[in-house]
């Protein structure tokens, strides 16, 4: 427990106490109300200063207000009536006091677990100065610098490993709990905690465009992002106090014009003003969300804000991006139909051609050249998403992408993906590579079946018979081929609906619109793609697509609870409210009304989570 809780429940306790001995010792008059005051500014002081500063700010009627006027009053009505009964009002701060106590270590508990994704802002990187390596700040290290990484060091900047072997623990960006290996040439990401072995890394980017300043922006943001239900509550309270106070006003006047007992009437609406207080609403809703958005990331799913848990909730179509998302997007070369041009020379062509692209098919292309790239040679590259690339190898014009580019090349008909590659616009040959499907790509169609998603449909402009077969073997409802990056901006549009959400997932290449169009856009990839992170509403940190309908479910999840809460705080409130209108009530029942409710709203609310 933090030491600001230690100290509030010490007071409680004492003040607890000292009521009971005060109790238990006969004292009278004003020894007894010097005495009694005393406990009830110990435990309240802080309300009442909070109330009259709300009052000076012009901040009427917030529940510090609420507390402040019902215990004075309380208070005052004693001594009036001279019943020497102050217990009431210290019972109230008290029970309230308790609430809030309660509530804040509530609301530290989830706030850890997002402080643990926190816990991957690195604090320093080391470079090497006249053969010593010193620690700098990561933002003063600049694109290019080699970086030394030691066994139990995080990551500081994203770049590629010049020298050594190590494995990485992955596990506060992707949930991840295995090892990663890893070795020269691959890419680091920012954010992971080297194992074993010393890395050292070039840097391929500045910290501000790193993986973990992205991330961690990320999730410093999700909080703000309001949902419809949160700024209901905000704009209920605005009503629902004022309401709540004129009724107790009228309360305190209308009946006793009739029937006289000012004094009963009086305190019954004090009693209303204590059992009024939206407490319960006010903090349990943000805090569900809050719990929802903290559980997601500790499975590697980043929720970009709770609006978006909202609409997840609601999602009954899915469409699917296939290469990257559904498949692995690692293809290797399988075989070369050549027509004009030598194996080598066409592999060699073409892996220069794609060496500007952050496509899949591009990455395959230059490792199965495996020769290092004369970036010189090329120029004028044009990039034609969902096509292809156009550019000029040697001063020669290439092409190099699909059948829409190359419309005079021979059909390839089957279930690897054709590079088609023209040369001085001739066709030239043609690359076949071959992708493979992921572990999970299966059960995670499965399971959004399972979850009742209706639709699952995959957008891909890869070819037809390819997306014939995935859609086959991975029990998917539809599918669309041969899809330019705006036919799939059309196809997902004609998807929007007013009743159900669509979700898009996609891996951020060549799809980024999209994934801003649709009602969601789920990306995957994070570690890689920027685009990606940028342009969705949820990322998929571990590229694994079975996190879809794990973040469908746990939207859900928490949106049931905030329903539940909402019914079940109104409900009791609006009991307990008639009950004291009626004298069925006193101010003890409407206290423990209020902080009981609040109790079991917030921990319903940390229900959230949990994600299973
Ligand atoms: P998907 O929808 O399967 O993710 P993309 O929209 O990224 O596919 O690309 C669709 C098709 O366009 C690819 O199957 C490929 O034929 C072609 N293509 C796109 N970019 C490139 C590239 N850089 N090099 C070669 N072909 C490409
Ligand atoms: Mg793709």
């Amino acid at each position: 427990m933090k030491r600001k809780h230690k100290i509030m429940l010490a007071r409680i306790i004492a003040s607890a106490a000292a009521t009971l001995v005060l109790n238990l010792i006969p004292l009278e008059g004003i020894p007894r109300l010097a005495l009694f005051s005393a406990v009830y500014l110990a435990i309240g002081y802080d309300i009442l200063f909070d109330a009259l500063r709300g009052i000076l700010n012009r901040r009427f009627l917030d529940e510090n207000f609420l507390m402040a006027v019902a215990t004075v009053g309380a208070f005052s009505l004693a001594i009036y009536s001279k019943s020497g009964d102050y217990n009431e009002a210290i019972a109230v701060m008290l029970f309230y006091q308790t609430g809030e106590l309660f509530q804040s270590i509530a609301v530290g508990k989830s706030r850890r677990s997002i402080a643990a994704l926190m816990d991957i802002r690195p604090d320093y990187a080391n470079i090497e100065d006249a053969g010593e390596l010193i620690k700098v700040d990561p933002s003063e290290v600049a694109i290019g610098t080699p970086i030394t990484v030691r066994p139990g060091e995080k990551i500081p900047l994203d770049g590629i490993v010049i020298s050594g072997n190590s494995s990485l623990d992955t596990s506060a960006l992707t949930g991840e709990s295995l090892p990663r290996s890893i070795g020269i040439g691959e890419e680091a990401i920012s954010g992971c905690v080297n194992l074993s072995g010393v890395l050292r890394i070039r840097t391929t980017k500045e910290f501000g465009e790193s993986t973990v300043s992205k991330i961690l922006e990320l999730v410093e943001n999700a909080s703000s992002r309001k949902s419809r239900s949160e700024k209901f509550i905000s704009k209920f309270a605005r009503v629902y106090t004022p309401a709540v106070c004129a009724s107790a006003l009228a309360l305190a006047v209308i009946p006793p014009l009739i029937f006289g007992e000012w004094l009963l009437w009086l305190y019954r609406a004090l009693t209303f003003l204590v059992i009024s207080c939206p407490c319960a609403l006010v903090i349990s809703i943000p805090l569900s969300f809050f719990a929802g958005i903290g559980g997601a990331s500790r499975e590697g799913i980043l929720i970009k804000g709770s609006n978006y848990l909202e609409t997840l909730a609601s999602v009954d179509c899915v469409a699917l991006d296939k290469t990257g998302t559904l498949t692995r997007g690692v293809f290797e070369v399988t075989d070369v139909i050549e027509n004009r041009i030598d194996r080598e020379k066409l592999i060699e062509i073409a892996a220069h051609a794609e060496c500007a692209s952050s496509h899949p098919i591009a990455k395959s292309l230059i490792s199965a050249y495996g020769r290092d790239i004369d970036r010189s040679r090329v120029k004028d590259i044009e990039e034609l998403g969902g096509m292809g690339i156009v550019c000029e190898v040697d001063g020669v014009r290439v092409s190099v992408g699909n059948r829409k580019l190359i419309k005079d090349a021979p059909e390839y008909v089957g279930t690897r993906t054709a590079v088609y590659t023209s040369i001085d616009g001739e066709f030239a040959g043609i690359i076949l590579i071959s992708d493979i499907i992921k572990d999970n790509s299966r059960d995670a169609i499965a399971s959004l079946k399972r979850i009742g998603v209706k639709r699952c449909i995959m957008l891909t402009g890869d070819s037809d018979a390819i997306a014939r077969e995935v859609c086959r073997e991975l029990g998917l409802d539809e599918y669309r081929a041969s899809l330019l990056p705006a036919d799939k901006i059309s196809e997902v549009e004609a998807l929007l609906s007013d009743k159900g959400k669509i979700a898009f997932v996609g891996d951020g290449i060549n799809d980024a619109p999209v994934l801003a169009r649709a009602d969601i856009g789920i990306a995957m990839g994070a570690m890689g793609s920027d685009a990606a992170i940028e342009a969705a509403d949820v990322v998929l940190m571990n590229d694994d697509p079975s996190g879809i309908a794990k973040a469908i479910g746990i939207s859900r999840k928490c949106i049931r609870i905030v329903k539940q809460n909402i019914v079940f705080s109104l409900a009791v409130k609006f009991g307990c409210l008639a009950l004291v209108a009626f004298g069925f009530a006193n101010m003890w029942l409407g206290i423990f009304a209020d902080v009981g409710v609040m109790v079991l709203a917030v921990l319903n609310a940390i229900r959230a989570l949990k994600t299973d």
